[in-house]
């Protein structure tokens, strides 16, 4: 692959007749990955831009509480903890862009990024960390109760529940844990888990089975949901049976998983049968110069901690890539 290197720091560079800004380290993505990412690049004076995507901090940010940070022994607020991380790459030199990446070339470099308010980028190396998105049911009144009592993310949309009754769907962490948030609000949290057994952690389990507010509904399916404006009802199946019910709610918070961010990289970069993207240990796509780190690139742990320390890795790969090529000084 041609490198050419030459056009490292030509700020006058264009692409398809527009002005191009070349940067040397430029980070898809600002959940935690990409914040730390952002602090190591900026330490090496690599003066990284961060295009932040729709949603600055990513999913940690619509966290209520986040417990498991070290260093933090109370726990911290999601978005609190993303302003630190953002104060402190800022510090270095990041710069945080509003923007999002919406066509990306990875044919030569420097590498191609269009973004979708039009800004064109020459970037030496590029650290990919755009995460995840929540998985739908995928089942009838889910598009069009969304925001009408349908919701993902129980930070945001809890408060609008105080004193009514929700379900929330699946088995895992965070639907228990978002469950647990509920109950602040809520007068009955009713998980639904299309098995007999939770899938979450063992002190979180503890927690919701002896919470007097959180009832399970095992071995049962949401089928649709249904209302007239706003959520009024539920139809479910109990797997085990076939019976099927009707149950009134007046909201469904579905936390069934995650599938990564990675359609703008599809045809250009490997994925593995899930779409997450394949990197090897140092955090390396198969293009030089182009890293990928957190949960867009990791199906197994997708922690704060982890990505965070992805991210950090991605930046030290990209700063050693640019020195070995001498640019990092230019
Ligand atoms: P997850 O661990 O993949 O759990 C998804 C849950 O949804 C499972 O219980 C699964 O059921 C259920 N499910 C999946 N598809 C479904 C469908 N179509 N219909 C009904 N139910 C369905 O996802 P997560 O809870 O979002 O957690 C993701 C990762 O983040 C995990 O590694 C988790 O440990 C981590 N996390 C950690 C914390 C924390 O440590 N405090 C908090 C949040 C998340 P089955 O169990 O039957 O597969």
């Amino acid at each position: 692959m041609d490198l050419n290197l030459n056009s490292a720091v030509d700020n006058s560079a264009s692409m398809e007749g527009e002005q191009a800004e070349s940067v040397r380290v430029l980070i898809i993505g600002s959940g935690p990955a990409g914040l730390s990412a952002a602090l190591y690049a900026a330490r090496a004076d690599l003066e990284p831009v961060v295009l932040t995507g729709m949603e600055l901090g990513g999913q940690v940010s619509l966290t209520f509480a986040v417990e498991n940070y070290p260093g933090f022994p109370e726990g911290i607020g999601g978005m609190e903890l993303v302003e630190l991380f953002q104060k402190q790459a800022e510090r270095f030199g990041a710069r945080l862009e509003y923007d999002l990446a919406a066509e990306v070339d990875f044919s030569e470099r420097p590498y191609k990024v269009i973004t979708q308010n039009g800004k064109h980028y020459l970037a030496e190396s590029i650290i990919i960390t755009t995460g995840a998105s929540a998985i739908h049911l995928n089942v009838p009144g889910e598009n069009e109760f969304t925001g009408r009592g349908v919701s993902y993310c129980a930070t945001c949309d809890g408060w609008f529940f105080k004193d009514k009754e929700v379900m929330v769907v699946g088995g895992g962490d965070s639907a228990v844990e978002e469950s647990l948030f509920l109950t602040r609000y809520a007068d009955n949290v009713t998980i639904v888990h299309r098995r007999d057994e939770l899938r979450a952690g063992a002190i979180l389990s503890e927690r919701a089975q002896s919470n007097p507010k959180i009832k399970f509904a095992w071995n049962t399916v949401v089928e649709e949901i249904a209302g007239n404006g706003a959520v009024q009802t539920v139809k479910l199946t109990d797997t085990q049976t076939g019976d099927q019910r009707e149950e009134e709610i007046d909201g469904v918070f579905i936390f069934i998983g995650h599938n990564p961010n990675t359609s703008l990289f599809k045809d250009q970069l490997e994925m593995d049968a899930n779409g997450y993207l394949i990197i090897n240990n140092r955090m390396q796509t198969k293009f030089p110069g182009v890293y990928a780190a957190g949960e867009v690139a990791d199906p197994h742990f997708r922690q704060v901690i982890t990505s965070a320390g992805m991210g950090a890795a991605a930046a030290i790969q990209a700063n050693r890539f640019l020195d070995e090529n001498a640019i990092a000084d230019k």
